[in-house]
């Protein structure tokens, strides 16, 4: 059976060209650039050649060029096979280096098989084809060679940048559809949230002790989904969030009760306890950024601490800053994940989404929320050990 060299630099049209003729009997060979096709093809019985032109390495031209110098080779059919093909004097430059045929991309699947089968044939009555050029031609050569190679990079860079284009639309569309769907679904669920607390308090009628439970499960799942949403409304649509920035004095106390009444059911559940300091501290920033920022942590701390654990929460005043440290009694991180955890979806384990639950956001807020306020959150963690992260704020002015 006939062994066929493809040479193209993407595995794709590799893997596409290979199984049509492998299906159809033929044995392949797969080389990635001119440079690899010659090697294969100089080590082992090739009967026909195809090729893709632009490659890095060495091109399509060149190795034609090569093959048809080289004694050993030069009576092996050689078929160019090229989505790049604009211009018929790119044909012609291609048969004029002795190539047999010049196909454009995608071609029929039944006529890359009759051209294969054709010059497999025609290779057994043919003489061997001297090398096209001459020493005297070399020039000229030369200087089409560059101009057809020229003219195909450039269509190459129209076709990147139409690509590139392309790939900004769609990237604003992303961001477009992000920050509409966070905003959409954070509507309907405060509704949700405001019901459920109604019936839940039993102002709109009697309920039972397991109903004001069942409410108060039900809010518990609603306030995680709002804060994943506002999560994600933090990165989608930060100009809004900029939009109805206040800043004001907010004492740190206040976010300490704030996020004890958000984060405490779920510590409950898991048998947590979760223990504020008493606060003297008074910052400046934005109430519901910092709120975010620290409940963020918490909320990590109770997540990644197994059932019985602690999470404690230290404040202590260094120079004009004060220092908020919630540490926990979790899982720890490894050395080399801590600076990537702050990173925007990353998170160290790929299945903890759906272990833990998360879009591996919360850091990467938690750090850019410091930031806006002038200050910094650091980290302390060892596997198994459990982590410390300190969040850093200036002191308000007096
Ligand atoms: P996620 O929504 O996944 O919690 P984060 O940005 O808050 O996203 O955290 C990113 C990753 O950092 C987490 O998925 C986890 O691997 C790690 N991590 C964060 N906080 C802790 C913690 N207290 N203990 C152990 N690992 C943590």
């Amino acid at each position: 059976m006939a062994t066929i060299l493809i040479v193209d630099d993407k595995t794709e049209n590799l893997y596409l060209l290979q199984s049509l003729l492998q299906g159809h009997g033929y044995e392949v060979k797969t080389a990635a650039n001119g440079r690899e096709a010659l090697e294969v093809a100089r080590s082992t019985r090739i009967d026909l050649v195809i090729a893709d032109i632009l490659m890095p390495v060495m091109d399509g031209f060149t190795l034609c060029r090569e093959w048809r110098a080289d004694e050993a080779l030069r009576a092996i059919p050689f078929i160019f096979y090229t989505a790049t093909y604009t211009d018929e004097k790119d044909e012609r430059f291609a048969l004029s280096l002795g190539a047999d045929l010049f196909l454009v991309k995608p071609a029929e699947p039944n006529f890359i098989l009759h051209a294969v089968r054709d010059l497999l044939e025609s290779k057994a009555i043919r003489p061997a084809a001297p090398a096209p050029e001459e020493a005297g031609r070399e020039q000229a050569f030369l200087q089409e060679y560059n101009r057809v190679l020229i003219h195909k990079l450039e269509d190459k860079l129209q076709d990147l940048e139409r690509a590139n284009a392309e790939l900004r639309a769609l990237d604003i569309m992303k961001d477009n559809l992000l920050r509409n769907v966070s905003h959409e679904l954070r509507t309907p669920l405060t509704v949700i949230q405001g019901y459920a607390e109604l019936i839940g308090s039993a102002r709109s009628g009697p309920v039972t002790e397991k109903q004001i439970q069942q409410c108060a499960s039900i809010r518990n799942n609603l306030d995680r989904l709002l804060h994943m949403i506002n999560n994600l409304i933090f990165l989608a649509d930060p100009d809004a969030l900029d939009r109805n920035r206040r800043v004001g004095r907010i004492a740190v106390g206040t976010l300490y009760a704030a996020v004890a009444d958000a984060a405490g059911p779920k510590a409950t559940e898991k048998e947590i306890t979760l223990a504020f300091p008493e606060s003297t501290a008074v910052v400046e920033g934005d109430h519901s950024e910092l709120l975010q920022a620290l409940y963020n942590l918490v909320d990590n701390g109770v997540k990644f601490t197994p059932k019985g654990g602690r999470v404690t929460i230290t404040e202590s005043i260094v120079g004009d800053a004060v220092r908020i440290a919630v540490r926990d009694s979790g899982i720890g991180i490894e050395a080399e994940e801590q600076m990537r955890i702050f990173e925007r979806f990353y998170q160290v384990d790929p299945s903890t989404t759906r272990r833990y639950g998360g879009l591996g956001l919360g850091l990467a807020i938690v750090r850019e929320i410091a930031r806006k306020a002038g200050g910094r959150i650091e980290l302390a963690s060892a596997p198994g050990q459990g982590s410390t992260f300190t969040l850093i704020l200036p002191l308000a002015a007096a």
